[in-house]
């Protein structure tokens, strides 16, 4: 039997799917070979690949002069191909942190050139959304993170960026949970593994111009240009990755789009918030207006540990697994990606509500 599994990531993908790729593995689509097994230069890859790309397309409403790149390395491989094509060492990024994913961005970008942080939740050690931003004069870029996966913090809309700069967003754990206007950034990206398949790959959108005019001088992988003029086939690409992420896509086109996740994890979010704040037992510690709909971080009021730990081993014997919140942070963790039924958060609140009762 199958565990409601609330991890951070890899994460929960929706069952069809998981189904349909078992089926894949052995033989893909009538062909006689399994998916893995099958060349990236094929015919069935290339097919394959051409879907994916339109199905992003589709779920992202992605615009003509946008690229699509399936990339390698995960997201943290972005927080310097970012730096490394974008910013000139001569010039000024500015980042919004409002978690550690967004520091760790720093750090890597720190090596290229000069790094202005617009905005930090540090003061309030990331249980809040900074209240203002400031940013440097014409920089480069602007990075935020849409969600923050380990803080629980997530951007209701994005900081808009000064005229004429391009935004950069890491959204490895939101992406398409919500509807977005890619026309409002110059880069997206987001690792697979939360919201859209597999670890390891890295699916990004960029406008056309801004891949066109990065720097040239880099190795041929770490330009964004390889990818996008070689439609992310310059070495073998993760091809059973992009075929899951290709079924995930689908699946989530079948089940109404980003505007009827977005609806959905609303609902989710609220459920157990709506419990957490009202239980004498647990509490979330992030600000009302900065709490994330993907990761919802939780913890037994007065910081007793031995009942965090107590719930966390009862909670798996009801087949409630992967609820321990991030090793830096503690406490408890459930993440409601878009493949997390209702069901399932449904399951943890009525748990949450017996192990409370049960406590008292
Ligand atoms: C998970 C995550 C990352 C890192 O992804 P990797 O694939 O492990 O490199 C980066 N940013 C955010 C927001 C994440 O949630």
């Amino acid at each position: 039997m199958r565990k409601w599994n609330f991890s951070s990531g890899p994460a929960v993908l929706p069952e069809p799917v998981l189904r349909k790729a078992q089926g894949a593995i052995l033989d893909f689509e009538g062909s006689g070979i399994g998916i893995l097994e099958h060349s990236h230069r094929g015919p069935e890859f290339s097919a394959l690949a051409d879907r994916c790309e339109k199905l992003v397309r589709e779920v992202g409403r992605v615009p003509d002069d946008y690229v699509v790149m399936f990339l390698q390395g995960g997201a943290s491989a972005q927080f310097h191909m970012v730096p490394m094509n974008l910013l000139a060492p001569d010039r000024t990024a500015d980042y919004c942190v409002t978690g550690s994913w967004g520091q760790k961005a720093v750090a890597e970008a720190k090596r290229f050139g000069t790094v202005h942080v617009a905005c930090s939740g540090e003061g309030s050690q990331f249980r809040a959304l900074p209240d203002t931003v400031r940013f440097s004069d014409n920089p480069a870029y602007v990075h935020v993170t849409s969600n923050e996966t380990i803080a629980g913090v997530q951007w209701p809309s994005l900081p808009e960026p000064p005229d004429g700069v391009p935004l950069v967003c890491d959204a490895s754990s939101d992406i398409f949970s919500r509807p977005l206007d890619v026309s409002r950034y110059g880069l997206i990206y987001a690792g697979a593994q939360k919201n859209l398949g597999p670890s390891g790959l890295v699916l990004a959108i960029a406008r056309r111009e801004l891949v066109e005019g990065a720097r040239r001088d880099l190795p041929t992988m770490l330009q964004y240009r390889t990818w996008a003029t070689d439609h992310s086939l310059y070495n073998t690409p993760p091809t059973f990755s992009i075929y899951v992420m290709t079924e995930v896509l689908a699946w989530l086109i079948a089940e109404g789009g980003p505007a009827a996740m977005a609806e959905r994890n609303a609902a989710k979010a609220a459920l157990l918030y709506d419990y957490l704040d009202q239980s004498t037992l647990f509490e979330a510690p992030v600000a009302r207006g900065s709490r994330s709909q993907m990761n919802v971080v939780f913890r037994a009021k007065g910081g007793r540990s031995e009942l965090e730990t107590r719930f966390l081993a009862e909670a798996e014997m009801r087949g409630l697994a992967n609820l321990k919140g991030h090793r830096t942070a503690g406490g408890m963790r459930a993440s409601l990606y878009n493949a997390m039924p209702l069901e399932g958060v449904r399951a943890l609140v009525a748990f949450c509500e017996d192990f409370e009762r049960a406590a008292r």
